[in-house]
């Protein structure tokens, strides 16, 4: 294990700390929320070719004070169990922070993607599967797995029909798990919603004008420079979607192969495509190549946004930041020692648990639609159209004016699914915002952003031991 990833763990754990030393909690309490409540490690042997391989693996259940715990499910070499205990922890903080009713949780099978095809990777997903099944470590109340690094629509549907064939005639099974492609029990918006939610959350930012003047910063999102880490799926919807609707400039993006830049900005619809055909993006066209691919955190910008993975700024490039502004899409990407020097450089560091918080919002609204058994708007969409459009014939009638046939369905349209999906989200998004600014702007003793979402979180998760009863 590299010092980098031994420090994830350690570091989520003095964020706690710094917090919680901001509250009136009692320290058993505190010590209750901050343990993680449930570790399995795992190995199963999985036929490769001609030969077997021995898989390591893990499900981390970090609090049980909400059934099911959520959390995602990541494929990657770097997985071990401090990784993993981390990423749980953060999973209940996030979940409390936008009202999602879980505990933390959080899975993680030690494999690169890339070494495996399609057919020993569902062999590998489907093993898993079993396993938690086995133990009682998946079930719609129980715990909900979703997709996170290196894991797509494609696995959850492979966990799904597993837990089916072992879970014959169960109703709710669907909710097993989230994040699955839209045709099997998935829903609309949520393979976006974590890119989605980032470009919500960092709105906010950029809009809130006491903010800005403190960061120096004009108020919008127009025109402002981002530079990415990570082209996958947070970081490609974090992009699209800040580009597309914000009208943000990026000059930058990072990937595995190099770090390609143009201050003109890069168009990144035509930059996935291109990556897709060449598998890189190194050459796209108006771009120049970094030498060394991790001076990404050095590039003056406005917003810097690590959307790979944790550690990637940290105690010795932290000082090299020229951003006022870093966006953290991953999860963990700035180390406990990082963050004490952007604090003094006067950077705002946008928390993980509450800026990555779309995956787990929209798999939330997955979940109730699988218990619901009913897709969203389907109950609803024609009955307001029709009330609409009698309301606008009314109107037409009374004033003896006329619209158009497009102005017209503009304004009696009725919600489909992804409407719903992504006003809830982006409400979601919105209140949290404003939930966790106004701990950070209401007293002294609170210093960053951060300690103010773990304060958001830790006065939901105290109340909800409270009112269990487990504490007084
Ligand atoms: P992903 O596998 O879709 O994409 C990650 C990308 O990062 C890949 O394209 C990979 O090549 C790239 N990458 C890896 N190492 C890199 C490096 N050193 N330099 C540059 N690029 C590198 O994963 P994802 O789902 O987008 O997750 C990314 C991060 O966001 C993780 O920290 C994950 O925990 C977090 N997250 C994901 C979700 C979700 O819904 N998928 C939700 C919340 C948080």
């Amino acid at each position: 294990m590299s010092h980098k990833q031994d420090a994830f763990y350690a570091s989520v754990l003095r964020n706690f700390d710094k917090a919680a030393s901001m509250t009136e909690y009692p320290q058993g309490l505190l010590d209750q929320i901050k343990a993680c409540n449930a570790v399995y490690q795992m190995q199963f042997p999985i036929k490769i070719g001609d030969s077997y391989e021995v898989i390591e693996a893990y499900r981390v259940q970090h609090s049980h004070h909400r059934l099911p715990t959520k959390g995602g499910i990541r494929f990657s070499h770097l997985v071990n169990q401090e990784e993993v205990m981390a990423l749980a922890s953060l999973m209940t903080f996030k979940c409390a922070i936008v009202d999602v009713p879980f505990g933390g949780a959080k899975g993680g099978v030690k494999v690169s993607p890339r070494k495996y095809n399609a057919e020993q990777l569902e062999k590998i997903t489907r093993r898993y599967t079993v396993e938690l099944v086995r133990k009682n470590f998946i079930g719609p109340g129980i715990d909900v797995p979703a997709p996170d690094y290196g894991t797509g629509p494609r696995e959850m549907a492979w966990i799904l029909d597993t837990y089916q064939q072992l879970n014959n005639g169960e109703l709710d099974s669907a909710a097993c798990v989230t994040g699955k492609p839209v045709a099997q029990n998935g829903i609309a918006g949520r393979t976006e919603a974590t890119g989605r939610g980032v470009y919500y959350g960092l709105r906010e930012l950029v809009n809130h004008k006491p903010a800005m003047k403190k960061l120096g910063l004009e108020p919008g999102f127009a025109g402002k420079t981002m530079v990415i880490q990570g082209l996958g799926n947070v970081g490609s919807y974090t992009g699209l979607i800040s580009q597309e609707e914000g009208d943000a400039k990026i000059i930058a993006i990072s990937e595995i192969e190099g770090t390609i830049v143009d201050q003109k900005g890069l168009n990144i619809t035509d930059l996935i495509a291109y990556r897709k055909e060449n598998g890189s993006i190194l050459g796209f066209p108006g771009s120049k190549t970094l030498e060394n691919r991790d001076d990404w955190v050095g590039l003056e910008c406005d917003i810097l946004v690590p959307a790979a993975l944790e550690s990637q700024i940290h105690k010795d490039n932290a000082g090299s930041v020229n951003a006022k502004i870093i966006a953290e899409a991953a999860n963990g990407p700035v180390t406990a020692d990082a963050e004490e020097i952007l604090n003094k450089k006067g950077c705002l560091v946008l928390a993980d648990m509450y800026l990555n918080a779309g995956g787990v919002t929209v798999s939330y609204f997955e979940w109730l639609k699988n218990l619901s058994h009913i897709r969203f708007g389907r109950m609803q969409k024609r009955f307001d159209q029709n009330t609409k459009l009698n309301l606008v014939n009314k109107v037409m009638e009374m004033t003896g004016k006329t619209m158009s046939d497009t102005e017209k369905s503009i304004l009696t349209k009725g919600a489909d699914e992804i409407d719903l999906v992504r006003s809830g989200l982006e409400e979601t998004m919105v209140s949290s915002f404003n939930q966790i600014y106004d701990i950070f702007d209401g007293s002294d003793k609170v210093t960053d952003f951060r300690s103010a979402a773990f304060i958001c979180a830790l006065n939901k998760v105290a109340s909800d031991y409270m009112t269990l009863g487990v504490f007084p």
